[in-house]
């Protein structure tokens, strides 16, 4: 079966098309900067052989319905396509942001689900709008496709209220909504899976606590498999500290910058949400860059490597005492998958808690699932490579095959 994933975010979209029987990705790409004056598009079709074919066209295109048609043009490229008419796609997997306490799992979407996405635009201002667009140009594009929707909040539903209410007066979540709902779930959920089954342990019995370290970056506590707490809250920006994301500050500081700064909302929001992490406090929001500049001596960017890292080994210890003993600690994404000098910084002084890594291990990068431990190590330490799309890819198949 020919299953394409598509994840739409703000001015961008994702795709992957796999071959589910066959195990194979045939083609991917990335739509970026939609709605600016030069977008880029980037298409691949992955050959048996190992080869890639590719190109890359640098064009307007004003928005994202523009953008997926285009993308449907080129899966059916004489030259770079893999189909030859948009009916031999029978599934289309949405990754979307936001499921609010309605979704646990993936669902075929109806018009229901639309309305129900749609009701947790509040919620989920930037990230839910794109998913719905996407949703209505893959409904024409491919219109024969089945299509379904994966939510990154579903993983963490499995919260209890103790974990997932603020300790605020309890209208605000009755009448609005307002608790922890989560992120990155769907990494989470695939990374714990995936360390499961290399450690021979029943899915629903490992303990772990996974750390995603992206440009967002989130950590789940996981107890008997299931997410028992998660870093980020009702929005991404609270718990780790990130890219251009604060993490966690006290909200205090957001009446300071109003009240005493004259500071709009928006203002704020773009200060914390953009503007802050290590890029505020190193300039830099590109962590192959910070580590650079450690490299050469810089001591905002030594700073702000220092913060990020004791952040995370402060949601370690707290991650323990919820979901220990641990099977494992799992590092992924892009800065826990390549970053040495993160996951060591991050595993420092945590060996009385059975936390140890091995330097020389930690530094040899193989393919797939590493252990990084030494030997005395009570907890595995992994590198779990995440792979988003895969998972909508299973979750989906899962759905439309088992109707
Ligand atoms: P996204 O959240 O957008 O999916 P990724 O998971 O690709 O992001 O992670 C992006 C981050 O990973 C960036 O901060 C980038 O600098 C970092 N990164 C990628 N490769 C390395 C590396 N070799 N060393 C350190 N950081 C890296």
């Amino acid at each position: 079966m020919k299953l394409l994933v598509i994840n739409t975010g703000s001015s961008s979209i994702k795709y992957k098309l796999f071959e589910m029987e066959e195990k194979k990705v045939m083609s991917a790409g990335l739509v970026e900067k939609i709605g600016e004056e030069q977008s880029r598009i980037k298409h691949q079709r992955f050959l048996s052989d190992g080869k890639v074919e590719e190109k890359t066209e640098d064009l307007a295109i004003k928005d994202h319905r523009v953008g997926l048609e285009m993308v449907g043009n080129l899966l059916q490229d004489e030259q770079l396509g893999v189909i030859k008419d948009p009916n031999e796609i029978k599934a289309v997997g949405h990754r979307v942001v936001h499921g609010g306490s309605r979704f646990s799992e993936a669902v075929i979407i109806n018009a229901e689900v639309k309305d129900a996405i749609h009701s947790l635009v509040t919620l989920a201002p930037l990230h839910n709008p794109p998913n719905l667009e996407g949703i209505a140009v893959a409904e024409e594009v491919f219109p024969q496709a089945k299509q379904v929707a994966v939510f990154d909040t579903a993983f963490h539903q499995s919260m209890p209220d103790y974990a997932f209410l603020y300790a605020i007066p309890k209208k605000y979540y009755q009448e609005h909504r307002i608790r922890v709902y989560g992120m990155h779930g769907t990494s989470h959920q695939y990374v714990a899976h995936q360390a499961a089954i290399h450690l021979g342990v029943l899915p629903h019995k490992l303990n772990a606590v996974s750390i995603h370290l992206g440009n967002g970056c989130s950590m789940t506590a996981i107890k008997n498999g299931k997410s028992v707490d998660t870093s980020m809250g009702l929005s991404p920006l609270p718990g780790l500290i990130m890219g251009t994301r604060s993490g966690d500050i006290d909200p205090a500081i957001i009446f300071y910058m109003g009240n005493k700064l004259n500071m709009s909302f928006e203002e704020i929001d773009r200060e914390l949400n953009k503007q802050s992490g290590l890029k505020g406090v190193a300039g830099e929001n590109d962590m192959r860059t910070i580590i650079e500049r450690v490299e050469e001596g810089d001591q905002e960017a030594s700073l702000a490597l220092e913060m990020y890292a004791y952040r995370i080994r402060k949601y370690i210890g707290a991650y323990l005492a919820i979901a220990g003993p641990l099977d494992a600690l799992i590092f992924t994404a892009g800065v826990g998958e390549n970053s040495t000098v993160v996951r060591e910084k991050a595993c420092q002084g945590l060996e009385h808690l059975g936390i140890i890594l091995n330097r020389a291990k930690n530094f040899q990068r193989q393919k797939g699932i590493q252990e990084i431990q030494d030997e005395v190590s009570t907890v595995k330490i992994l590198v779990v490579p995440t792979d988003e799309e895969l998972s909508i890819a299973e979750q989906t198949y899962q759905l439309v095959t088992s109707e």
